[in-house]
């Protein structure tokens, strides 16, 4: 609390803004649950403050698609698992958190609910703030008619709740994330309607990619200190994410960030005292490239189609088929948000995701082998017969031609193959006879190596 205090106070003198009192009674009002409150664990990360929110106030938050997000304090972290329940992964997640007194948003669904009620539960007895994300994780949000849309949220909170049992109405908050972030208005609105918080995120650190774990901790910390703040997006159901949380956590410790944990107002809870400035937009530090929203995101989902309702055994293809959100702009409303885009350096980042190059790229037909053979015997037979590589290869060619498994292109192909082979094989000969290989009619041949 006293460092959250100090922040507050070091953040207003700079700035000379308007939410120090907001910020100060946020401090006094938000109950304390400090790291030095985590039994038995005197230097965890520990969850610093809570903060209260009115979904009806704030119905859409998160900068990478909307005008509000949290309003956070500077180095103040909100961190979102989604997809899940899934035990095997998900009890890891708990039990990182666990270790380390951290507050978090499960954004579940209802299938995986189904699957996995105790898991629902879990979540709602280690404290943690529990929404939805649909019944089936459609990746089609953003054009399904609004009935179907609708039924995929109202399932998804029926079989969560299902899952949660009695105190279900106090245990579900209001908080809903779209699958694949894949908006669209009339499912904002209907949202909206039955009083629901949409969340979209801050930063995301791609755990749904196939990625190693190093490399979701360096996304992840790198985009965090691009905006200093924000809510971020991960997912409680991949290895790499278990793998690279603890990681995390570590660092936003060692960095001085905070973790807030959020939950939402309700009549014996009223939401945390805040200034409408700190709903808008983070201002985006001086090092980061900005651009409007939401033309092109620079986050990408599959969308090959609505996808089946996930089981234990394919779940991991949810979130993995890559494809550009592609939301049209209703261009009669005013942009609603400033889009940051962080700029990421290329080759190094693309040598991290591209695929090692599959063992067929190397290998060689069979029936072309049979023919390279033939033609490196013929070659030599033709070298030792005092007649040149050309001429070996040209009496050798028609039979190269007709047994090439790419007759239109085999001739030439193989010509150029065998013309290397054949040179080689040469040099290899003079070398042995101790003459120099110029004496071949060609210039030497400067040895090129395609890899
Ligand atoms: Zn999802």
């Amino acid at each position: 609390m006293a460092v959250f205090f100090m922040r507050c106070v070091a953040a207003r003198v700079r700035k000379g803004s308007w939410a120090t009192a907001a910020c100060l009674v946020a401090c006094l009002v938000a109950p304390a649950a400090s790291a030095s409150d985590c039994p038995g664990h005197p230097d965890a990360l520990g969850t610093s403050r809570t903060l209260v929110v009115d979904p009806k106030e704030h119905p859409r938050i998160g900068t990478m698609q909307y005008a509000e997000t949290l309003p956070l304090a500077d180095h103040e972290v909100v961190l979102t698992f989604d997809d899940g329940p899934l035990p095997r992964y998900s009890n890891q997640i708990l039990e990182i958190l666990a270790s380390r007194c951290v507050k978090a948003t499960f954004f579940t669904i209802g299938r995986m609910a189904q699957s996995s009620p105790e898991g629902v539960r879990k979540l709602r007895d280690a404290g943690h703030t529990i929404g939805t994300h649909t019944q089936n994780h459609p990746l089609s949000m953003n054009r399904m008619a609004i009935e179907r849309a609708r039924k995929e949220i109202d399932e998804g909170i029926a079989s969560v709740k299902a899952a949660l049992g009695d105190d279900a109405d106090q245990s579900l908050a209001p908080f809903f994330r779209i699958p694949g972030l894949l908006r669209a208005d009339s499912v904002e609105n209907y949202l909206a309607e039955q009083g629901m918080q949409v969340w979209s995120a801050d930063f995301l650190a791609d755990d749904w990619h196939h990625i190693s774990s190093a490399r979701v901790y360096d996304l992840a910390m790198k985009r965090l200190e691009a905006t200093g703040k924000g809510i971020l997006l991960l997912h409680d159901i991949h290895a790499r994410t278990v793998a690279a949380l603890p990681r995390i956590l570590d660092q936003l410790k060692a960095r001085g960030y905070h973790i807030v944990h959020v939950v939402a107002a309700t009549v014996e809870r009223p939401p945390t005292p805040t200034e409408p400035q700190q709903w808008r937009l983070h201002p985006p530090p001086e090092n980061m490239a900005v651009t409007r929203w939401p033309e092109v995101p620079n986050f990408v989902f599959a969308d090959n189609g609505e996808l089946p309702a996930p089981s234990l055994s394919d779940f991991d293809l949810l979130d993995a088929r890559p494809i550009a959100i592609a939301k049209a702009v209703d261009r009669s409303r005013p942009p609603e948000v400033r889009f940051p885009q962080v700029i990421e350096a290329g080759p190094e980042n693309a040598a991290m995701t591209l695929p090692a190059p599959a063992q067929a790229v190397f290998e060689i037909p069979q029936g072309l082998r049979r023919v390279m053979s033939e033609i490196d015997l013929n070659a030599r037979r033709g070298e030792q017969a005092g007649t040149s590589p050309r001429e070996a290869r040209a009496r050798s060619a028609p039979a190269r031609a007709s047994a090439s498994p790419h007759p239109a292109r085999g001739k030439a192909y193989i010509a150029n193959r065998h013309g290397r082979d054949a040179r080689r094989g040469k040099a290899k000969v003079a070398g042995r006879a101790g003459a120099p290989a110029a004496t071949s009619h060609r210039p030497p041949q400067v040895k090129r190596r395609n890899v």
